[in-house]
């Protein structure tokens, strides 16, 4: 008998069980694979209503129907929580209503510390992956994902945003798009939404009026070159100022490098299966790659010539402020005369946004964190072949990226 006692308190203290909650039995079944706790209730102390979140509520009555929440695993079997459910005559709300239990949220069946385990994974893996791990249906976990994104949203305060980056990822093999607001300084996503270009600007600040922003706040916003964004931003927010994301300047750097190796490997068959040469940092190769690229480099080709205009637009980054406009200036006759017209190309368009390209040095944003995230997002994608939902991939793109506070209570 002792022994029980002394079991049944070791799961009260495991559990975090606290007075008027008390363990009366377990039941283990290792054929069912489950630990299954019953919990009984004493009366005198006082509730909290579900209904309107009220403390200090008096005790009404007790529905006996038993109510189980799925909790962490014990060892590897599934573990559930069994209660009564009582009711408290709320002062508040003028009607009965059932408390809370303090170890889930209301209507839910699974315990906060389930919630808190299978929202951190769902930072790192697809939904799906998470529910295979857990035993778990993904349509459930898919519900648990949005409650906490829809509950941050409609608790958001966006008051303190001064500056913002946008971005766009995409959603099953690039059908559909989403685009990504984040707040620079916290360094969190604070919107995103389906579509891209202007409209979507013009949502972000419907939704930055709706949540206490002030669209005249907008000081400063990171972007790529695309028309649409910077289209959409000087009509909507015409006091903010555009850094290009630099990041996005150097991709287009590679891939016209890239596009130039491609036409010129047809003559000089030793440009094949070199591309990651010409992409990485030289500091990233291994040996044998570097002299590779040494050799190819003394051959006088074109995409040698191009390889070496983009480490040279590179170094822009790291060279001091003050000579940073004249750097970029020598840059862009250099490429006007490479005579290699996938450079020019790009060199028009970063002409015309030298300005704001040189904007870096004063703020320093970038697009970093939207890169990582969509990062995730792709992996995730490829996993688990799409998300179902253009709305499963937006709440994806709060829980990675909008610091989610999960407090059940
Ligand atoms: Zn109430």
């Amino acid at each position: 008998m002792e022994d029980r006692e002394n079991e049944l308190s070791m799961y009260q203290e495991a559990l975090h069980i606290e007075y008027p909650w008390y363990i009366i039995d377990r039941q283990f079944n290792v054929k069912a694979q489950r630990l299954d706790i019953f919990l009984g209730f004493r009366t005198g102390g006082t509730l909290t209503c579900s209904a309107c979140n009220t403390p200090n509520q008096q005790y009404y009555d007790i529905d006996m129907d038993d109510q189980s929440w799925r909790h962490l695993d014990f060892f590897e079997y599934k573990a559930f929580i069994h209660a009564p459910h009582p009711r408290v005559k709320c002062t508040v709300c003028e009607k009965v209503k059932y408390a809370l239990v303090p170890w889930s949220r209301y209507n839910c069946s699974f315990t906060q510390k389930f919630e808190e385990y299978v929202l951190s994974l769902g930072k790192e893996m697809p939904v799906k992956s998470t529910a295979r791990i857990v035993r778990e249906h993904d349509t459930r976990l898919w519900r648990m994902v949005h409650f906490y994104v829809d509950k941050v949203l409609a608790n958001q305060d966006l008051s303190a945003v001064t500056r913002i980056a946008v971005d766009e990822t995409s959603s099953r093999r690039g059908h559909k798009y989403v685009t990504i607001v984040l707040d620079s300084d916290e360094r969190k996503v604070i919107f995103a939404t389906e579509g891209k270009g202007g409209e979507t600007i013009r949502a972000f600040k419907e939704h930055l009026e709706q949540h206490k922003g002030d669209p005249e706040r907008i000081e400063e916003y990171c972007s790529d070159m695309s028309p649409a964004f910077i289209g959409g931003m000087t009509k909507e927010f015409p006091g903010a100022e555009l850094t290009v994301d630099k990041f996005h300047v150097m991709k287009l750097m590679n891939d016209a490098v890239d596009e130039v190796r491609r036409e010129e490997q047809r003559e000089q068959p030793e440009l094949k299966k070199s591309r990651y040469l010409w992409l990485r940092n030289p500091c990233d190769l291994k040996q044998g790659q570097q002299e590779q690229l040494k050799t190819l480099s003394q051959m006088n080709l074109t995409t040698g010539r191009a390889y070496r205009l983009k480490l040279a637009f590179q170094d822009l980054w790291s060279a001091p402020a003050l000579v940073a406009d004249l750097h970029l200036k020598k840059w862009v006759q250099w490429a006007l005369h490479s005579r290699i017209p996938q450079i020019i190309r790009i060199t028009e368009t970063i002409r015309i946004h030298e300005q704001a390209i040189l904007h870096w040095f004063k703020t320093k944003m970038t697009n970093g964190l939207i890169e990582a995230i969509n990062g995730i997002i792709q992996a995730a994608k490829r996993k688990a072949r799409g998300f179902r939902t253009v709305r499963n991939l937006v709440a994806v793109i709060y829980l990675i990226g909008g610091k989610l506070d999960i407090q059940v209570h």
